[in-house]
Order: structure tokens, then sequence, then C-alpha cells
């Protein structure tokens, strides 16, 4: 028999990482230092929940909202972090701090995590408790954001509620992914799935909005409830928009005069072609602009805002 080989000390890549800080096992971490176990089970069976926050000029938008979705998670799932509600503020705040980002994509996850046993009983795991802070990240690029988004209606099924509860956030992405190689084998940029019943849900990070007659609507069931969802509700009300939940329809959707969707990550996302076919008109839409311009306008608002203290600040 050959000689054993030696274990060896892992080399990690840095350029495999965008920068940032992340939290786990109760220290704070270079991007890159931030590993999981293989057996962790929210990586081998995605039993996992998850937020995501984002930090704009150097404030956290709507922090509160992204908490109570987290720990409602948490609790519909059995799941249990050794943090309350201001602890795990505080960690992103470190988080964010440490990485001296004023624009961030901020992430924190619980995980059903490990069991000494690799028992099958999922509660015999030590749940686990992560988060990160990278630079702000968005679902449209720059020239999607100019032009709008081309997007696929796929005959892609999200997964039914009954199997997994979408409002509890979940990384159960193998159907988005499936759709977004649909997506590009039609061209398109990225793509919506459909609930089985002729209706549209949500795509790959988003939920999805049509405007028809002056009247904003967007699915009711089958999807996340997103926060950038209630901000444009919010929105709606302020500017006296009628704004309803209910069955969009994929051809509710094709024939639309205006599509966006919404996203912590990158807002309010115009989307000027389906199927090959242009929305509307073809151009970014009079009334998704006025709703994407209050958005950002929204981020000034104090009563939404939480504050970084970066560094500079603490000293
Ligand atoms: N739907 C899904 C499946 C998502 O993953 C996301 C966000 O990542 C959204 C909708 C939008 O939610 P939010 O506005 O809270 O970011």
């Amino acid at each position: 028999m050959s000689k054993l080989p030696t274990l060896s000390q892992r080399h990690i890549d840095p350029r495999n990482y965008p920068p940032g800080v992340a939290y786990m096992d109760g220290q704070y971490l270079p991007m890159q230092e931030a590993k999981l176990s293989v057996l962790d089970y929210g990586f081998l069976h995605s039993d996992a929940t998850y937020d995501v926050v984002h930090v704009w000029k150097g404030a956290f938008f709507r922090l509160d909202d992204h908490m109570n979705r987290f720990f409602r998670g948490i609790e519909e799932l059995n799941m249990s972090i050794p943090y309350d509600q201001a602890q795990v503020v505080e960690i992103l705040h470190n988080c964010v701090a440490l990485s001296e980002l004023q624009n961030a994509y901020v992430e924190f996850i619980c995980t059903r995590g490990t069991s000494p046993t690799f028992s099958r009983d999922p509660r015999d795991a030590e749940n686990r408790f992560i988060a990160f802070a990278i630079p702000f990240g968005s679902v449209a690029n720059k020239e999607q954001m100019e032009h709008g988004l081309h997007l696929a209606v796929t005959d892609v099924l999200r997964i039914p509620p009954s199997s997994v509860d979408p409002t509890i956030k979940n990384y159960h992405w193998l159907d988005m992914v499936k759709g977004l190689y649909a997506a590009y084998d039609q061209g398109a940029d990225t793509a919506v799935l459909v609930d089985g019943k002729g209706n549209v849900s949500e795509g790959p990070g988003f939920n999805v909005f049509a405007i028809r007659d002056g009247v904003v609507s967007t699915p009711d069931t089958s999807v996340l409830l997103g926060i950038t969802r209630q901000t444009i509700f919010d929105i709606c009300v302020r500017l006296g928009i009628q704004c309803r939940t209910k069955d969009v329809s994929v051809t509710d959707l094709k024939t639309a005069d205006e599509v966006f969707v919404t996203s912590t990550a990158g807002g309010v996302m115009p989307v000027t072609k389906i199927d090959g076919q242009p929305v509307g008109s073809g151009v970014l839409g009079a009334l998704s602009d006025t709703i994407l311009a209050k958005y950002w306008e929204m981020h000034d608002d104090d009563t939404l805002r939480d504050v970084v203290l970066y560094p500079e600040a603490v000293e």
C-alpha cells in the first residue's frame, strides 16, 4: 500500500471572493476566510433560512422589516440561534462597519447546522448563524437598468407553497436556476417562474409587478413577501396610485403597459421586453420611472434608516 498523503492546509485564493467581512462561529473574518463545514445541512440539504438587507449611503434600509422576516423564518423552521434581534442587528452593523462599505449587500443566514453523529434527525443538529457584508449588488446591471430587462416567462413551476413556504426566505433555487438557463437559451436576461395555474409567481431574487391603465398589480400567493414589494405598496399609497395583490396571469404580464421587478438587490428594475416582444411601447415606462425615483428618495427617510457607525466615528 502506498504511503498516506499528508493533511494539507487549504490555500484560499482571495481573488475568488468579493471584499467584505463575515461573522461566523463567534468571529469576524475577512470574506475569504468565512468557511462552512461540508457536513452543514444548510449546504447538504438547503436546510436554511436567510435574509438580505442593503446598506445605501452608509445606512441600512428597513432593517426592522428584514429582522422580523428572518426571525419568523427561524421560528417556522424550528430553528434557534443564541442571539436576539438586537444582537443580530449589532453583528450586521459590525460587519458593515468593519468592511467600511458605504453601499453593501448584507446577508444573514441560519442553517440547520451540523450534528456530531451525522444524525438524520434535524432536531439533533446545532443550528449555525452566519452574516456577511459585501459590496452592493443588483439583479440588473447598469445597461439593463438603462434599457430595461428582457424577461422570459418560462414554463418552469416555482416550487409549490404546499412543499416549501415561499414566505420563508429559502435556498430552494434549482427551479430558479432551471428558469435562468431556459431564459438564456432564448436570449433573455432573466426568468419569471409560473404557478401551474396560468399565473406568474416570482423570479430568481425578485418579485414581479405589472401596470395596466395606471393600476399596479403583483401576485399575492406563491411568492416571497418582498420588503421591496412592501415599499412599492407604501409608495403607491403615498403617490395615490392604485395597487393590488392578485393573481397575475401570464397574459396579464405580457399585455401590461409597464412591467418591473423588485429586489433588495437592485431596488426597482424596469422590464422592457418579455419573450422577445416589447412591453407596452418598449421603452422605460413613466409610472415605473416615478416609482423607481420615489424608491431611492425613501432611502433618505429617517424612519426607515439605520445609520452605520464606521470605525472613524467609533474611535
Ligand atoms: N423573491 C425571491 C425568491 C427572492 O429571493 C427575493 C429576494 O432575494 C425577492 C423575491 C425580493 O425580496 P426583497 O424585496 O425582500 O429583497
